[in-house]
């Protein structure tokens, strides 16, 4: 009997230890995106943020001393992991972009529905987040939006959907290698703004680059993600006079 006691015991501490770190969040009801804010100090940005994300993309300001994003995607393993709010894909250090005249290391990239920025007030089916962090400690993310496009499967996807973890902390090591760059559009030309995580502690100084031309996924792939996430996306934020920059 003294196993079973310990291991409770165990996993008592651990929940919480987890519980003093991150409040419960969830796309909606009580834990909704209203209330972010309000389940833990932590998240205040949720609510008292001022450079929150997801906006609405328009009006953008033509800026064109900026540069074209440099993307150096390399191959290589990567981990899923259902995390309860989306699809994660973790992968190995080596792949990076420049932008602005900054590196920014690919940690992760994850997955919405439906997307979560607008542009012009109009959603996209899906989108997904390509998380960056630069040497010191900078985040980018690179927001490439998908759309439905019956026939047109994209082969990323056709690798990841195989594979996906269908209870949320559960985990799948793919041998296969994946290349994110085949998530990216042919055309780069961007919209740039400062904005924050989308997602609790909602963390602001975070640079984004939503690409200007979408990407396809076929029907089936679309439904394989909303069967496991009906909505995960966080509805769009006053942009409080942020200036949206675009590249061309
Ligand atoms: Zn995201």
């Amino acid at each position: 009997m003294r196993f079973p006691v310990f291991v409770a015991l165990a996993l008592g501490v651990a929940s919480i230890a987890a519980a003093q770190t991150t409040a419960h969040w969830d796309y909606e009801g009580k834990n909704g995106p209203l209330r972010w804010g309000k389940l833990d100090p932590a998240y205040s940005a949720c609510s008292q943020g001022h450079e929150q994300s997801p906006i609405d993309i328009h009006g953008a300001h033509l800026n064109k001393a900026l540069q074209p994003i440099e993307f150096h995607y390399i191959s290589g393993p990567v981990t899923l992991e259902h995390n309860g709010h989306t699809i994660v894909v973790h992968v190995n250090p080596g792949s990076y972009i420049v932008a602005e005249g900054v590196r920014y290391d690919l940690v992760q990239y994850h997955f919405h529905h439906p997307s979560e920025e607008a542009v012009r007030g109009k959603l996209s089916d899906m989108v997904v987040h390509l998380l960056h962090k630069s040497a010191d400690g900078k985040q980018a993310v690179v927001a490439v939006r998908l759309k439905e496009n019956m026939d047109q499967p994209n082969a990323v996807l056709a690798t990841l959907w195989q594979h996906l973890p269908k209870t949320a902390g559960s985990t799948e090591k793919l041998t296969d290698f994946v290349n994110a760059g085949g998530l990216l559009p042919a055309e780069r030309a961007y919209w740039t703004y400062s904005g924050s995580l989308t997602v609790p502690p909602c963390t602001e100084g975070v640079r984004w680059f939503v690409l200007e031309e979408e990407v396809g996924l076929s029907r089936d792939q679309l439904r394989t993600f909303t069967s496991i996430f009906r909505m995960n996306s966080r509805s769009l934020q006053d942009a409080h006079g942020r200036r949206i920059e675009a590249n061309e």
